[in-house]
């Protein structure tokens, strides 16, 4: 826990200084430090921890330095990622995080008031006149995916959606609802519960990302998708989470058994030639695409077409199969899917 002082409003330095201010910025999770110096020469360090795709301020902590050296030198060695900054740019983005907790009534983080002086006043920073902006173009997010966002706030659904331009690029299995990205749920979790100025997660959370879920509770996303209509969308996904699950854990299985296994699904059909060891392969992987099915016809329950969405879903994934297809690497569906996976 950190040490509680008295805290009294001191002079901020100079405006338009860009002193002591930091930033990192990666996949929707911002860390901002800014920092005071005081009447005494000491200086006093905030860092906020802000995820603009949907939380807003998420983490406020700060430090006490004897003198500008002693924070320069703590800097120094912070993880390259954080990087100089300027003072606009760290008041915009923690007054962007502001805005979008104060506009969702949601609680800041504790020690948010104390500290906030140092890049007060939040309330002169000129913002964009949305509240989130499309995490790909940073343009206008359409009214109706703000208020989906807004009323997941603090919720365990991490999700972030696209304007439309930028949603019309995407690939199908990708349209309407997206779901966090690996690097994102770690940085979040990472700052989430912050309970020290040092932050050491970028370190200590990138080697492991490659093989940990966008998101773990998948099913939760795939029922929301057939609440929200998006139904052909949602067999895709159940069925290719599936084979993720299947297959990038296991380097043997390439795209083409990937193929054949979709094939044996849609033909409803067995391989005759069990003497091929190739044919353990397939089945294995064809066992987990039923499971895909199973899992979405449970969640359609009563609902009318289901066996057309899943015949659509093959239809799709066994061409998404082809268009990956490359001679150079014959695991390219695969490692497309994998971020679906915990190994
Ligand atoms: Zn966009």
């Amino acid at each position: 826990m950190a040490k509680k002082r008295k805290v009294v409003p001191k002079k901020i330095s100079k405006s338009g200084s860009n002193f002591g201010y930091y930033m990192f910025m990666d996949s929707g999770i911002s860390v901002v430090y800014a920092s005071n110096v005081n009447e005494d020469g000491s200086m006093d360090a905030a860092l906020f921890g802000i995820d603009t795709w949907r939380d807003g301020i998420i983490a406020c902590q700060c430090r006490h330095f004897e003198n500008m050296g002693s924070f320069e030198e703590f800097m120094r060695d912070r993880h390259s990622s954080i990087k100089p900054s300027t003072k606009i740019i760290c008041r915009e983005e923690i007054a962007y995080g502001l805005r979008i907790r104060e506009n969702a009534h949601a609680d800041l983080p504790p020690e948010f008031d104390k500290w906030r002086y140092i890049v007060d006043p939040l309330g002169d920073v000129i913002l964009p006149p949305y509240i989130y902006r499309c995490p790909e173009c940073k343009g206008k997010l359409p009214e109706e995916h703000i208020e989906k966002i807004i009323s997941g706030i603090d919720g365990d659904i991490i999700f972030y959606l696209l304007c439309d331009r930028c949603n019309e690029n995407q690939s199908p299995l990708r349209k309407s609802a997206r779901y966090a990205t690996t690097i994102h749920v770690h940085l979040y979790e990472a700052i989430k519960d912050l309970e020290e100025f040092t932050v050491t997660w970028y370190q200590d959370y990138m080697p492991e990302l490659i093989d940990v879920p966008v998101r773990e509770d998948y099913k939760e996303g795939i029922k929301e998708m057939i609440s929200m209509g998006d139904i052909e969308l949602a067999a895709t996904m159940a069925i290719e989470v599936h084979i993720a699950h299947s297959t990038v854990p296991n380097n043997t299985i390439k795209d083409h058994h990937v193929l054949a296994a979709l094939k044996m699904v849609i033909n409803d059909k067995l391989i005759e030639d069990d003497e091929n060891p190739e044919t353990d392969l397939i089945e294995y992987v064809a066992g987990y695409i039923q499971e895909g099915i199973n899992m979405f016809s449970g969640l359609m329950r009563f609902k009318l077409g289901g066996r057309s969405y899943i015949d659509s879903a093959l239809d799709k994934i066994a061409k998404s199969v082809v268009n990956h297809y490359s001679k150079s690497n014959p695991r390219s569906y695969i490692e497309f899917i994998h971020h679906f996976v915990k190994v």
